[in-house]
C-alpha cells in the first residue's frame, strides 16, 4: 500500500468516555475481528485489563479499510489508557502517529484527562478529530458537549463526530474522518533505515519483541540492525503487524508501525525510546523520549524469602514493558530482601505488583507508599528519602521539605462546597476557582502530595458521585512540620511499617493506624501489643487478645465440607501473610496506613 493510503491515529480520552469500545467497532466494520471472535474491549489483552475493565497498556494493531472497490487504506490504530498513572504510555505512543480521534462522552462533558490528553497531542503536532461518544445515553447532551469543547478545549466542534460506540452509530463517519482529515506519514522509503522503539515486551517465544514506528527505511528479516543507544547488532527474525492476532510480514517501511523479533535475549538490550538502524549506517539518533520520574515509593518483597532470584528476573523484564516505574534492591529488618520501586501514582503501583504476582507466579507483599522527601540536616547536607525507615535521627534534622502538586479538579458546579472541604482537610492552599461553563468549574489548589497519594481521588470521586476529575503538575518542594512515626508489636519496632506524618496529625492518625492494625492482624497463639510512637513517646496502643485452645480444638471433628472450607480459607489467607518475629502479618496490615 502506497504511503499516502496509510493513516496512524491514536484514540485519546478520558478514562470510561469508550476508546477501546470505539477500538472494538473500528476493528469490527473493518473486518478485522469477525462478529464471532468479538469481545468487549478486545484489545484490552492482559487479564488484569478485562477485570478491572481499564485498558494499561497501549496496543497498536492494523486494520485495512476499503473506501471504495480498490480503494484501499492501511489505517494503524494506538489504543491507549486514559488513567494518569499511564500518561506515559499515552506520549510514547501517540509519538507514532500523525492524528488523534479525541473521545469525550456525551454524558460527562470535557474531563481532567480530556485535556491533560489533548495537551500531549498537541505537543506532538498531531491533528485532533472530536467525537462526542454515548449519544445513545438518555443524559447524553450533545449541544453541552460541544460547547465545553470549544470554550475548555478550544477545538472547533461543529464537525465533531457524534457516535454511540456501544450501538455502532457513526462509526463509517469515523472511519471517513481518519481517513479525510489525518496527513498521511512523512519519511523516505529508500533512505537509511530510522525506527522508533515505543514499546517492547519480554515473550517466552520469540525472545524481546519490539514495536516500532518506521521513520525512514524499511525493516525486513535477515536484515542486521543496532541499537543506538547501546550499539548492540542483531539480526531481525520476524517482522510482522497486529491485525489484531500477530501477523508476520516480508518488511515493514516508512510510515508504519509493527513489530519485530531479533533474537534479543537481554531485556535491556531494547530500550523503550531507542533508535534502531542498520548495522553499517552512520545517522542520528531520534529524538525518543522524555525520561520520566517515578513520584510514589514502597517496597515490594517476596513472601517466601527463597523468591527474591525470580522477584528479580521478574522486575527487570517488567521493566521493560514499563519503564514507568524504578527498581532497586532493599532490605529490611523485618521483611529481608526486595526491592524499592518507584511508581507514577497508586494504581500504577498496585498494577506493577499484580502484573508480577500474575505474569511471573509470585507472592508478594507491598510496604505502604510514600512520596520523596528532603531532609536538610544541621550539618548543612541534604538528603532525599524516599523510604520512611531511611528517616534521620530528629536531632540531627534542621528542616524537612515536601512535595507539592498543583491540583486542577473538573466538577459540576453542585460538588463545590464538598471539593473545597476535601481540599482544605489534606493541608491544600485555595489558587483559584474558574467557571468553565455556567455548570462546570475548574478548582485550583497547591497541595502536599503525600496527601494526594492517599485516599484524595478515591474521597473526590465519592464526594462527587463520579463527576469530578483530577489533574495535577509538582510545583517543588516547600518546608513542612513532618515526623516519622514508627509501629511496635510486642516491643519491636517494624521498619517497613514506619510513616511520616504531619506533626498536627500524627495523633489521630497513629490512634487510627493501631485500631485499624488491630482489625487486620489476626489472633495468635499469644497476646499482640500494637504501639505507635513518635521517637521514644507510645502515642497510640492497642492489645490482640491470644487465641484460646479451644477455638482452634472446634476446627476439628465435626462436618467435612465445612472443615474443608475452613483449611481452604486458611490457605488464601496464608497467601500474602509474612512472619515478623513470631506474629503474621497480613499485606492488608501494610496498606492500612492508606485506608485511615
Ligand atoms: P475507555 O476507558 O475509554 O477505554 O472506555 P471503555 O471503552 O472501556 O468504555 C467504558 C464503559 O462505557 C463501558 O462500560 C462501555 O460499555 C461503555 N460505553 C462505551 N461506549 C458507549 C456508548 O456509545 N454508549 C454507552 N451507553 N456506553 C458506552
Ligand atoms: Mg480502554
Amino acid at each position: 500500500i502506497p504511503q499516502e493510503k496509510i493513516r496512524n491515529f491514536s484514540i485519546i480520552a478520558h478514562i470510561d468516555h469508550g476508546k477501546s469500545t470505539l477500538a472494538d467497532r473500528l476493528l469490527e466494520i473493518t473486518g478485522a475481528v469477525s462478529e464471532r471472535e468479538m469481545r468487549e474491549q478486545y484489545l484490552d489483552r492482559l487479564d488484569l485489563e478485562r477485570e478491572r475493565g481499564i485498558t494499561i497498556k497501549a496496543q497498536a494493531v492494523r486494520l485495512y479499510y476499503e473506501r471504495k472497490k480498490g480503494e484501499v487504506y492501511q489505517l494503524n490504530l494506538i489504543d491507549t489508557p486514559g488513567h494518569v498513572d499511564f500518561s506515559y504510555e499515552v506520549s510514547r505512543a501517540l509519538s507514532a502517529c500523525e492524528g488523534a480521534l479525541l473521545v469525550v462522552d456525551a454524558s460527562q462533558g470535557v474531563e481532567a484527562q480530556t485535556l491533560a490528553n489533548v495537551y500531549l497531542a498537541l505537543e506532538n503536532n498531531l491533528e485532533i478529530i472530536p467525537v462526542i461518544n454515548k449519544i445513545d445515553l438518555p443524559q447524553a447532551d450533545v449541544e453541552k458537549t460541544k460547547r465545553e469543547i470549544e470554550e475548555i478545549i478550544g477545538l472547533p466542534a461543529e464537525d465533531a463526530l457524534l457516535v454511540s460506540a456501544k450501538q455502532g452509530i457513526g462509526i463509517k463517519e469515523v472511519l471517513e474522518a481518519i481517513v479525510e482529515k489525518i496527513p498521511p506519514p512523512k519519511g523516505e522509503r529508500d533512505a537509511p533505515l530510522r525506527a522508533l522503539v515505543f514499546d517492547s515486551w519480554y515473550d517466552s517465544y520469540l525472545g524481546v519483541v519490539v514495536l516500532v514506528r518506521i521513520v525512514e527505511g524499511k525493516l525486513y528479516p535477515g536484515q542486521k540492525i543496532r541499537f543506538l543507544s547501546t550499539g548492540k547488532t542483531f539480526e531481525v527474525t520476524k517482522v510482522g503487524v497486529f491485525a489484531p492476532e500477530a501477523t508476520t510480514l516480508d518488511a515493514l517501511y516508512a510510515g508504519e508501525v509493527g513489530f519485530i523479533a531479533a533474537s534479543i535475549k537481554e531485556v535491556r538490550d531494547a530500550k523503550i525510546g531507542d533508535t534502531i538502524t542498520e548495522a553499517s549506517a552512520q545517522v542520528e539518533a531520534l529524538p525518543g523520549f522524555k525520561e520520566i520520574k517515578p513520584v510514589v515509593f514502597a517496597g515490594i518483597f517476596p513472601v517466601d524469602s527463597d523468591d527474591f532470584p525470580e522477584l528479580k528476573e521478574a522486575i527487570e523484564k517488567l521493566w521493560l514493558n514499563d519503564p514507568a516505574f524504578s527498581y532497586e534492591v532493599e532490605t529490611s529488618a523485618a521483611l529481608g530482601f526486595g526491592f524499592r520501586c518507584g511508581f507514577q501514582g497508586l494504581l500504577h503501583m498496585e498494577i506493577v505488583q499484580e502484573r508480577l504476582e500474575r505474569e511471573f507466579k509470585l507472592n508478594l507483599i507491598s510496604t505502604a507508599p510514600s512520596v520523596k522527601y528532603r531532609v536538610r540536616l544541621r550539618n548543612g547536607k541534604e538528603l532525599e528519602i524516599e523510604n520512611p525507615a531511611e528517616w534521620p535521627d530528629p536531632g540531627t534534622i534542621e528542616e524537612v521539605l515536601e512535595p507539592y502538586i498543583q491540583a486542577e479538579i473538573y466538577t459540576p458546579k453542585e460538588y463545590l462546597g464538598a471539593l473545597i472541604n476535601l481540599c482544605e482537610e489534606k493541608r491544600g492552599i485555595q489558587k483559584e476557582i474558574k467557571y468553565l461553563t455556567p455548570e462546570r468549574i475548574v478548582l485550583i489548589y497547591e497541595l502536599p502530595f503525600s496527601e494526594v497519594v492517599m485516599d484524595f481521588y478515591d474521597k473526590l470521586k465519592s464526594l462527587s458521585r463520579g463527576y469530578a476529575s483530577l489533574d495535577y503538575q509538582f510545583i517543588g518542594y516547600r518546608p513542612s512540620d513532618l515526623v516519622k512515626m514508627d509501629i511496635l508489636i510486642n516491643k519491636q519496632p517494624v521498619d517497613a511499617l514506619s510513616l511520616i506524618v504531619h506533626r498536627e496529625k500524627a495523633y489521630y492518625r497513629g490512634r487510627d493506624l493501631v485500631s485499624k492494625l488491630k482489625e487486620v492482624i489476626p489472633r495468635q497463639l499469644f497476646e499482640v501489643i500494637i504501639q505507635a510512637a513518635i521517637g521514644s513517646k507510645i502515642i497510640a496502643r492497642e492489645r490482640i487478645a491470644p487465641l484460646r485452645k479451644d477455638v482452634l480444638a472446634k476446627c476439628y471433628g465435626g462436618d467435612v465440607t465445612r472443615k474443608k472450607k475452613l483449611l481452604e480459607k486458611q490457605k488464601e489467607g496464608k497467601k500474602r501473610l509474612k512472619s515478623i518475629g513470631q506474629v503474621e502479618i497480613p499485606q492488608e496490615a501494610f496498606l492500612a496506613v492508606l485506608k485511615i
